[in-house]
């Protein structure tokens, strides 16, 4: 598969095209972030790298660092996790109240809010450390030791995060949240605000394709069939309620963040990922989606 040719006329045919969608704004300090900005970066499980446009450029991964998350909790709780959160696509916005109350408290997915926020109750009561321990899995995963939140974007968030609070006290009334409602909030806020190229994001996700490696990093280590919970997880709810349209344009597992990044597995194959801050109401980045389908389209393989 000749990939560099793939991707450098992917890039070049989306960049050409007229901008379309708007930077995220309810977080302020993301509202700052240069719109056009496009990047697409793939790695092989063979170990060769395929990238082109602002691809060393760090970015806020946002809803992405939900797979880390998930990863962590699924580690340390193994299945008694699906006691506290479902794994059903949620067909609502990624920050919808009416799903959770007519659900009493038990968020449809790990990757909506509350399903992150749940997991990160449980990392606070599970690790005497979780945002060092976040930050080793991350660092390791990515074999990048720089990697870190951004105190500016958490607290940004932080300052106006009244609707993921809502969320919050309504799974505490349900008995769904253990610590603090403040506790889990800051936490939910860093772990979102973790900053990376998207090089790194596509390393970061390699080991979720490569099912031929032990998945071990920092201590979290996660068996053959739990990797291929998560990646069902991804297929089934990594773009919300646009989680449909994904499989049937792209037909990856994937995730994506409200900073622009979007990443994408082909199991056994390959990791890629793209930034392009501009995103469609659904929350998705409307350059990287097109890239990913035209992706797929010209290497006539997905994983259907
Ligand atoms: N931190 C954002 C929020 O909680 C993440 C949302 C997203 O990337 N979809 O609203």
């Amino acid at each position: 598969m000749d990939f560099k040719q793939i991707i450098t006329g992917i890039y070049d045919e989306v960049k050409a095209s007229a901008p379309d969608g708007k930077v995220s704004d309810y977080i302020p300090e993301l509202a700052k972030v240069e719109p056009d900005k496009f990047g697409i970066a793939l790695i092989t499980t063979k170990g060769s790298t395929f990238s082109i446009g602002d691809v060393e450029e760090k970015f806020s991964i946002q809803s992405i660092a939900k797979v880390f998350l998930l990863s962590l909790a699924f580690s340390i709780r193994g299945d008694s996790l699906w006691e506290r959160v479902n794994v059903e696509p949620s067909g609502n916005p990624f920050n919808s109240v009416v799903q959770l109350e007519y659900e009493k408290g038990k968020p449809r997915n790990p990757l909506i809010n509350p399903g992150a926020h749940v997991l990160s109750d449980i990392l606070l009561t599970e690790l005497n450390d979780p945002y060092e321990a976040f930050l080793q899995f991350v660092r390791k995963i990515t074999g990048t030791r720089s990697i870190d939140f951004n105190e500016k974007v958490a607290k940004s968030e932080k300052n106006l995060g009244y609707r993921n609070a809502s969320l919050i006290n309504l799974m505490k009334s349900y008995g769904n949240i253990e610590n603090h409602i403040d506790a889990v909030l800051d936490f939910y806020f860093h772990i979102c605000s973790v900053e990376m190229t998207c090089e790194q994001l596509a390393k970061a996700f390699l080991p979720y394709a490569n099912l031929a490696q032990p998945f071990d990093f920092a201590g979290v280590t996660l068996t053959r069939s739990q990797i291929k919970r998560i990646n069902a997880i991804m297929l089934m709810c990594g773009f919300y309620d646009e989680s449909g349209e994904f499989a049937f344009k792209v037909g990856l597992p994937g995730k994506s963040g409200i900073g622009g990044g979007i990443v994408a597995i082909n199991p056994k194959q390959f990791s890629v990922a793209t930034w392009s801050p501009r995103i469609n109401k659904k929350g998705n980045s409307i350059f990287g989606m097109r890239a990913l389908e035209m992706l797929t389209t010209r290497t006539e393989d997905s994983i259907f």
